[in-house]
């Protein structure tokens, strides 16, 4: 849709942008603008032409900076050739649930604006209170030419996703039918009456009850109790972005598999974590009482804790 807007304004754009370590799913597409080699290596061949620039490194302002400055050299180079910049705001879920600053969405929207490149945030897995805020990129304060949304839309139970855009792009595709500017691209389960409704009904519970006000309670909570992982040896850090709660472990190889490790250590007391190599996270359905966090919480500190014992 970004490509064919700036077609239809008469620019040719072949290429899109994004960030280092990103993931935004598995069509030949969205793989393209993705940077998790597990997933890409083997389609590479097939793959869409792209460009990439370097993520910031850590959530601190620093690291935003330095990387606005990588993103606005590339933008002075190519601008003319790229048709958008797409990002997953604030967190990147499948490269680790890494982290960063709304400083850099902020610049980035700037400098997006200033080179004519469309901003697309891919709020799949922020949007919906994830963050802590409905989407993420209220944080920044900013609004994106294309948002992506799914997952948290129907609480998780039913396939949805929706794509947003703004006037100024639906206008471009806005014409008689012999102008052949029109947007042709379809789905043959596009708008799913079960799954809007399911979506209805998750955006009724939102509307009806305080869950963004009770998630910031919740997710106090758990940062207040994983500060007991920080001791331990096997331990690097811990960060949090609303009801993403992050612990990232040090001293091991991809080889041991210890995020396997802790998943099946984790099962067996009957709580589902799903590690991403040495990163360890927590990202619980809204619904999760104190109780089970506590579980949870104890039942990761102490999978964590048994593989210092293996050693
Ligand atoms: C899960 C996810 C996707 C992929 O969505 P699919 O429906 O599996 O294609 C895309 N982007 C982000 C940020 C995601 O977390």
């Amino acid at each position: 849709m970004s490509y064919h807007y700036h077609l239809n304004r008469g620019k040719t754009k072949p290429i899109f942008l994004s960030l280092s370590n990103s993931y935004h799913g598995e069509t030949i597409g969205a793989l393209s603008v993705g940077d998790v080699s597990l997933y890409k290596e083997t389609y590479k061949p097939l793959l869409i032409n792209n460009m990439q620039v370097p993520v910031p490194i850590d959530q601190s302002i620093q690291a935003s900076l330095d990387a606005l400055k990588d993103l606005e050299i590339l933008l002075k180079e190519h601008s003319h050739e790229i048709s958008a910049f797409i990002v997953e705001p604030l967190i990147q879920g499948a490269g680790g649930m890494h982290m960063y600053h709304p400083s850099y969405l902020e610049g980035a929207r700037t400098l997006t604006k200033q080179y004519d490149v469309h901003l697309i945030a891919d709020e799949i897995m922020t949007g919906f209170g994830r963050t802590g805020k409905m989407f993420a990129c209220e944080y920044a304060d900013i609004s994106p030419d294309f948002m992506t949304l799914s997952k948290g839309l129907t609480g998780g139970y039913l396939p949805l996703s929706v794509v947003m855009t703004t006037l100024d792009v639906y206008q471009a595709f806005y014409c008689d039918y012999n102008e052949h500017k029109a947007f042709l691209h379809s789905h043959s389960y596009t708008g799913n009456p079960l799954a809007c409704a399911a979506a209805l009904a998750t955006l009724e519970i939102f509307e009806n009850s305080d869950i963004l006000g009770e998630n910031a309670k919740k997710s106090a909570y758990i940062y207040e109790e994983i500060q007991k992982f920080l001791p331990l040896a096997n331990v690097k850090s811990i960060r949090q972005q609303g009801m993403v709660t992050a612990i990232e472990l040090k001293g091991y190889l991809a080889e041991e598999r210890i995020g396997l490790k802790i998943y099946e250590y984790a099962l067996s007391q009957g709580v589902l974590l799903r590690p991403l190599g040495h990163i360890i996270y927590f990202m619980p359905p809204y619904i999760i009482t104190y109780e089970e966090i506590d579980t949870m919480i104890k039942v990761a500190y102490d999978g964590i804790r048994r593989l210092l014992e293996e050693d």
